[in-house]
């Protein structure tokens, strides 16, 4: 089995379709991941502190989580829908009392995109419309839907996107789009949604990331949200929150948009839900539910392993606080952050919640995706993997397992004050130019 990154990069090249990408001018091999970290082939070990884009947050290969599953592998792998087994309803039992409220109908799938597909499909069966609403810089997946409605333009592929899809300016305070400054703009971006609804009688429902992901760590102000849902309801629109990044602890709460003082006629969920298994659901209230009676199957989604490692997820997440534990060390690293960035003017923000933080780096308003680059190759090399997001592909992002300690993050900000210390205030690349 070849190990050597150059004998992995040819093979790539030979077979694979060309839209796969992969970070670093020289990217390690990993071979082996235990909790926080990860292995290469080398023997070095890096603190993973994007946990495979926030899905490992219970830690990889954490046997808490491996051992139920390789159990249940042993046991029973599929069924699917058609015959009933355990796993499937405990875990719909399980996965509603943890998201609390009244969002206790769910239906299980296998990725992020298909939980999203499902939650439109369930919008629009509701309302009887078409139509959707979605935010510039959101990401809800690689379906024709899903794809037409994510709103950074290096995801959107497809040239011919679907009809009766919307977008709207995003909540991103700092750079406003519609140039107002908060607390007297009147939630302007809100008034956009709210034209939008007027203009295309057609809407089903908005969807939304509580907090960015990909478009680069961004939190709404205070009250956004709130307001957001009467405009919809006021129309008789849904609100959809795409928790698919941003949920199960990573922001300091189970779910980010228990933050936000409202909840969502309709919740996905998928990455951290498997912990590295393929399970994703769309949740909802009875009401909405009762509106989907077809017969709907996924052959593998929430199959008896998957279930079963999520379940095991679960447990783990609620006897280890993983929540809690996000927000205090989360709360501590953005200190951090905000002191690092004192007197650097290439860090343009320290933005997010909990552990799910990004650091914009920029200059006069340009973005510096070369120096993000280099800043991620440098950690690499010191042995922290981290993130980038954003519309720029310039915003440093950290999204470690939750159970990372202290004592790594410590680390981790003495490797990049180490890093950013060689960085002079125009942003350039060191030793280039
Ligand atoms: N929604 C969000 C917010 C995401 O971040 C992603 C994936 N990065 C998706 C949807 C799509 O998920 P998947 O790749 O599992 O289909």
């Amino acid at each position: 089995m070849p190990t050597d990154a150059t004998a992995l990069v040819e093979l790539k090249q030979r077979h694979m379709i060309p839209c796969l990408y992969h970070f670093y001018r020289r990217p390690p091999v990993i071979v082996r991941g235990e909790m926080q970290y990860l292995f290469d082939a080398a023997g070095r070990r890096y603190l993973d502190a994007y946990a495979g884009v926030t899905v490992m947050n219970a830690g990889h290969c954490n046997p808490a989580i491996t051992e139920p599953a390789i159990a249940q592998i042993r046991t029973l792998q599929h069924t699917t829908t058609i015959y009933l087994a355990e796993p499937l309803y405990r875990l719909a039992e399980r996965l509603t009392a943890f998201i609390g409220g009244g969002l206790d109908r769910v239906f299980f799938v296998n990725s992020g995109s298909e939980a999203n597909e499902g939650a439109l499909l369930l919008s629009r069966l509701y309302t009887g419309r078409p139509g959707f609403i979605h935010l510039n810089g959101g990401l809800h997946g690689r379906t024709a839907l899903t794809m037409g409605l994510t709103g950074l333009e290096m995801w959107r592929t497809d040239p011919f996107p679907p009809p009766h899809l919307y977008r709207a300016p995003r909540p991103h305070c700092a750079q406003c789009e519609l140039s107002q400054t908060f607390g007297s703009c009147g939630y302007a971006c809100v008034e956009a949604v709210r034209a939008l609804l007027r203009q295309h009688g057609d809407i089903a429902a908005l969807i939304a990331e509580p907090i960015q992901g990909n478009g680069g760590i961004i939190v709404p102000p205070d009250g956004y949200f709130e307001r957001l849902r009467d405009v919809l309801h006021e129309a008789g629109a849904l609100l959809v929150f795409d928790e698919v990044q941003c949920g199960f602890g990573r922001t300091g709460r189970r779910f980010a948009f228990q933050h936000t003082g409202i909840e969502p006629d309709i919740l996905t969920v998928a990455k951290a839900l498997g912990n590295g298994f393929p399970i994703a659901a769309f949740c909802t209230r009875a009401a909405i539910a009762a509106a989907y009676t077809k017969p709907g199957a996924s052959t593998t989604g929430g199959n008896p392993v998957a279930a079963a490692a999520a379940l095991a997820v679960l447990q783990y997440h609620e006897s280890q606080r993983l929540a809690e534990r996000a927000a205090e060390l989360g709360g501590n690293l953005r200190s951090r952050f905000a002191a690092m960035a004192r007197g650097r003017p290439c860090i343009a923000e320290v933005r997010g919640r909990g552990l799910m933080l990004g650091l914009e780096l920029a200059v006069a308003g340009t973005p510096l995706p070369a120096l993000t680059d280099w800043v991620l190759e440098e950690m690499k090399d010191r042995g922290f993997l981290i993130g980038k997001t954003g519309r720029g592909r310039n915003v440093l992002t950290f999204m470690p397992p939750l159970v990372v300690t202290r004592e790594d993050l410590d680390a981790l900000c003495t490797a990049l004050d180490e890093v950013l210390r060689r960085v002079g205030p125009d942003g350039a690349v060191p030793g280039q130019g």
